[in-house]
């Protein structure tokens, strides 16, 4: 028997106790994929309230950042969004799991898309909060600058600083039918310079892309772990209401995929992770009624029972 290498354990060595991932959503964030900048809409599958569950509505602003713009009359109330999210979910966790180090992981819309110093601040009040060892940023490859990871990289010297970039697929394609906004040299560009920096890097995956067959998937993997990848986060595609995928999906021309081809796609995909490269997360669901289909996503408890098994089938702990 194998005991995989997931996020959990890497940290557990590293820090001698369980660190625990604490999303923030600030409003004002949004995308140069939505704002127009590079598309309009988003990816076809992008309904961001799903991603954000500490995004408060009624704090929405109209208001949004954009990298060029460096005024921002939001940045006071996001500093104290920022505080009053790690502290409410940090007492919960206190409370709950006598959690005692946190990573503070930027989640929602892209997480480096805003004027630089709005980025400092943002960053800096979230390293200064009370047993937070590091930061994991969610971005794009799109929208992050040389400026940014030299920044970054000093941070890194006593803090853990990730980057959680989006790959999804490295078929151009594919990218293309999903509204992506950008091509695979650019992911493979800057996943390389953020390694450069020794910066940690996790790259998130999708199956289930339209039209991906499991070996385009699967080649999708060993492509972006020739990146150098230090941790990995699969995931299915899953079609949530009010996005361009439910239109598709309605009309027949997208046909979610089924649990056990995901399942026998993610196991083959850990038998080829290098022991060093970290598993961060299996797999994601929706559980209330925004999901439109497959509905094996919306039960995070069998979906986790199911791969848990599968992997046992080929010795593997998770
Ligand atoms: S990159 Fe993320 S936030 Fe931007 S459109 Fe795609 S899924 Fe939405």
């Amino acid at each position: 028997m194998t005991t995989l290498n997931t996020i959990g354990r890497y940290w557990k060595k590293k820090y001698g106790e369980k660190v625990y991932k604490i999303p923030i959503s600030i409003s004002g964030f949004t995308c140069p994929n939505i704002d127009g900048t590079v598309a309009k809409g988003g990816c076809t599958f992008c309904e961001n309230d799903s991603f954000a569950p500490n995004l408060e509505k009624e704090k929405k602003s109209d208001f949004k950042l954009h990298p060029d713009n460096p005024n921002n009359p939001l940045l006071e109330n996001q500093l104290l969004q920022l505080q009053a999210q790690f502290e409410n979910t940090k007492e919960i966790l206190t409370n709950k799991f006598n959690a005692k180090k946190f990573i503070i992981y930027f989640q929602s819309f892209t997480n480096t898309y805003a004027p630089f110093e709005t980025l400092k601040a943002l960053y800096e009040k979230a390293l200064s909060f009370e047993n937070v060892v590091g930061l994991s940023i969610g971005t794009r490859t799109d929208s992050i600058t040389d400026e940014i990871l030299d920044y970054l990289a000093k941070l890194n010297k006593t803090k853990e600083i990730w980057i959680e970039y989006g790959i999804q697929t490295v078929y151009d394609s594919t990218l293309e039918k999903i509204n992506r906004g950008h091509d695979f040299a650019n992911i493979k560009e800057w996943i390389l310079k953020t390694k450069q920096k020794d910066i940690l890097v996790c790259g998130h995956m999708i199956f289930g892309l339209p039209d991906e067959t499991q070996e385009m998937m699967l080649k999708s993997v060993e492509e972006s772990l020739k990146l150098n990848l230090d941790s990995i986060k699969f995931h299915p595609l899953y079609v949530v209401k009010n996005t361009i995928l439910t239109k598709d999906f309605k009309e027949g021309k997208f046909t979610p995929i089924d649990e056990e081809l995901y399942i026998d796609t993610l196991v083959k995909s850990i038998k080829m992770l290098p022991p060093d490269v970290s598993i961060s997360r299996v797999t994601a669901g929706i559980s209330d009624d925004s999901l439109l289909s497959p509905m094996w996503c919306n039960n995070k408890h069998c979906q986790m029972y199911n791969i848990k098994m599968a992997l046992l089938k080929e010795n593997l702990i998770y």
